[in-house]
């Protein structure tokens, strides 16, 4: 009889905790382990040339798209904690640099919607490693990655230089890209492009950089998937207008 009604107890706590889990910021019991976290950044003008729906302007720099824990093959984890919401009561202490670096870059969106989805689909799932563990770490912890990475200055310092639409220049040969940041993280990244219509670009533009890190201490390891997504051996670094 007493362990039956311990029994009871357990399972009561137990479900209890998964429906507060979002407001009491507690590590979800879905958790799962992962290979390693990509810290995806995007171009602004890479992402936005030709877009249809549009962009919001925004100066030449590199934003955060979002935090990803990542399996070796590529493959990832998502939505690990439904109960989670996102909360911007835990972010109050970094949000005006949320505001200028881990912003929505699109007119049909809020930085709050992005920041959810990111929250909901990746942040969740980050928590199985001390360092994201609780909603706050998850955004700040990404944040100080970000800012260890200077990557503008990192190409500019080797003279890639993002250029206007119109001056026709700003092609930089795929390895150019890799060796100006390997050179300061001493492991592959990887490197996104766009293809878009020739009126603006015959060749491929750089519209993201991958930086990839062991999840245990967070130093850089080589990014598993080096596929270079849609680039080809010359690639344009598109400034705004
Ligand atoms: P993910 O699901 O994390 O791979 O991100 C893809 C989603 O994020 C898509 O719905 C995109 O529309 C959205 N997204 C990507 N970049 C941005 C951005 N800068 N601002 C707002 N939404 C974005």
């Amino acid at each position: 009889m007493f362990t039956n009604i311990l029994l009871l107890t357990s399972i009561i706590v137990c479900i209890l905790t998964l429906v507060n889990c979002d407001r009491n910021n507690v590590v979800c019991n879905r958790a799962v382990p992962y290979d390693y976290l990509t810290l995806a950044l995007q171009w602004p003008s890479g992402v936005c040339i030709g877009r249809k729906d549009g962009c919001i302007k925004t100066n030449d720099t590199f934003l955060i798209h979002g935090l990803w824990p990542t399996y070796k093959n590529g493959s990832w984890p998502d939505n690990c904690c439904y109960q989670r919401q996102f909360d911007d009561k835990n972010v109050r202490d970094v949000e005006s640099r949320l505001k200028e670096v881990w912003k929505t870059l699109f007119t049909t969106g809020s930085d709050k919607s992005f920041w959810t989805h990111e929250w909901k689909k990746h942040g969740t799932c980050a928590s199985f490693f001390d360092p994201f563990k609780g909603q706050s770490n998850y955004f700040v912890e990404t944040l100080r990655l970000y800012d260890q990475a200077d990557i503008r200055k990192w190409l500019s310092d080797k003279n890639i230089k993002a250029q206007p639409i119109e001056s026709n220049s700003g092609s930089y040969s795929q390895s150019q890209y890799h060796s100006a940041i390997e050179s300061h993280t001493g492991k592959k990244i990887r490197l996104e492009c766009r293809r878009v219509p020739r009126k603006f670009s015959s060749q491929p533009v750089l519209s993201g950089i991958h930086l990839c890190y062991d999840p245990r201490d967070l130093k850089y390891i080589d990014c598993p998937i080096q596929d270079d997504r849609d680039c080809g051996s010359n690639i344009r670094f598109l400034g705004a207008k």
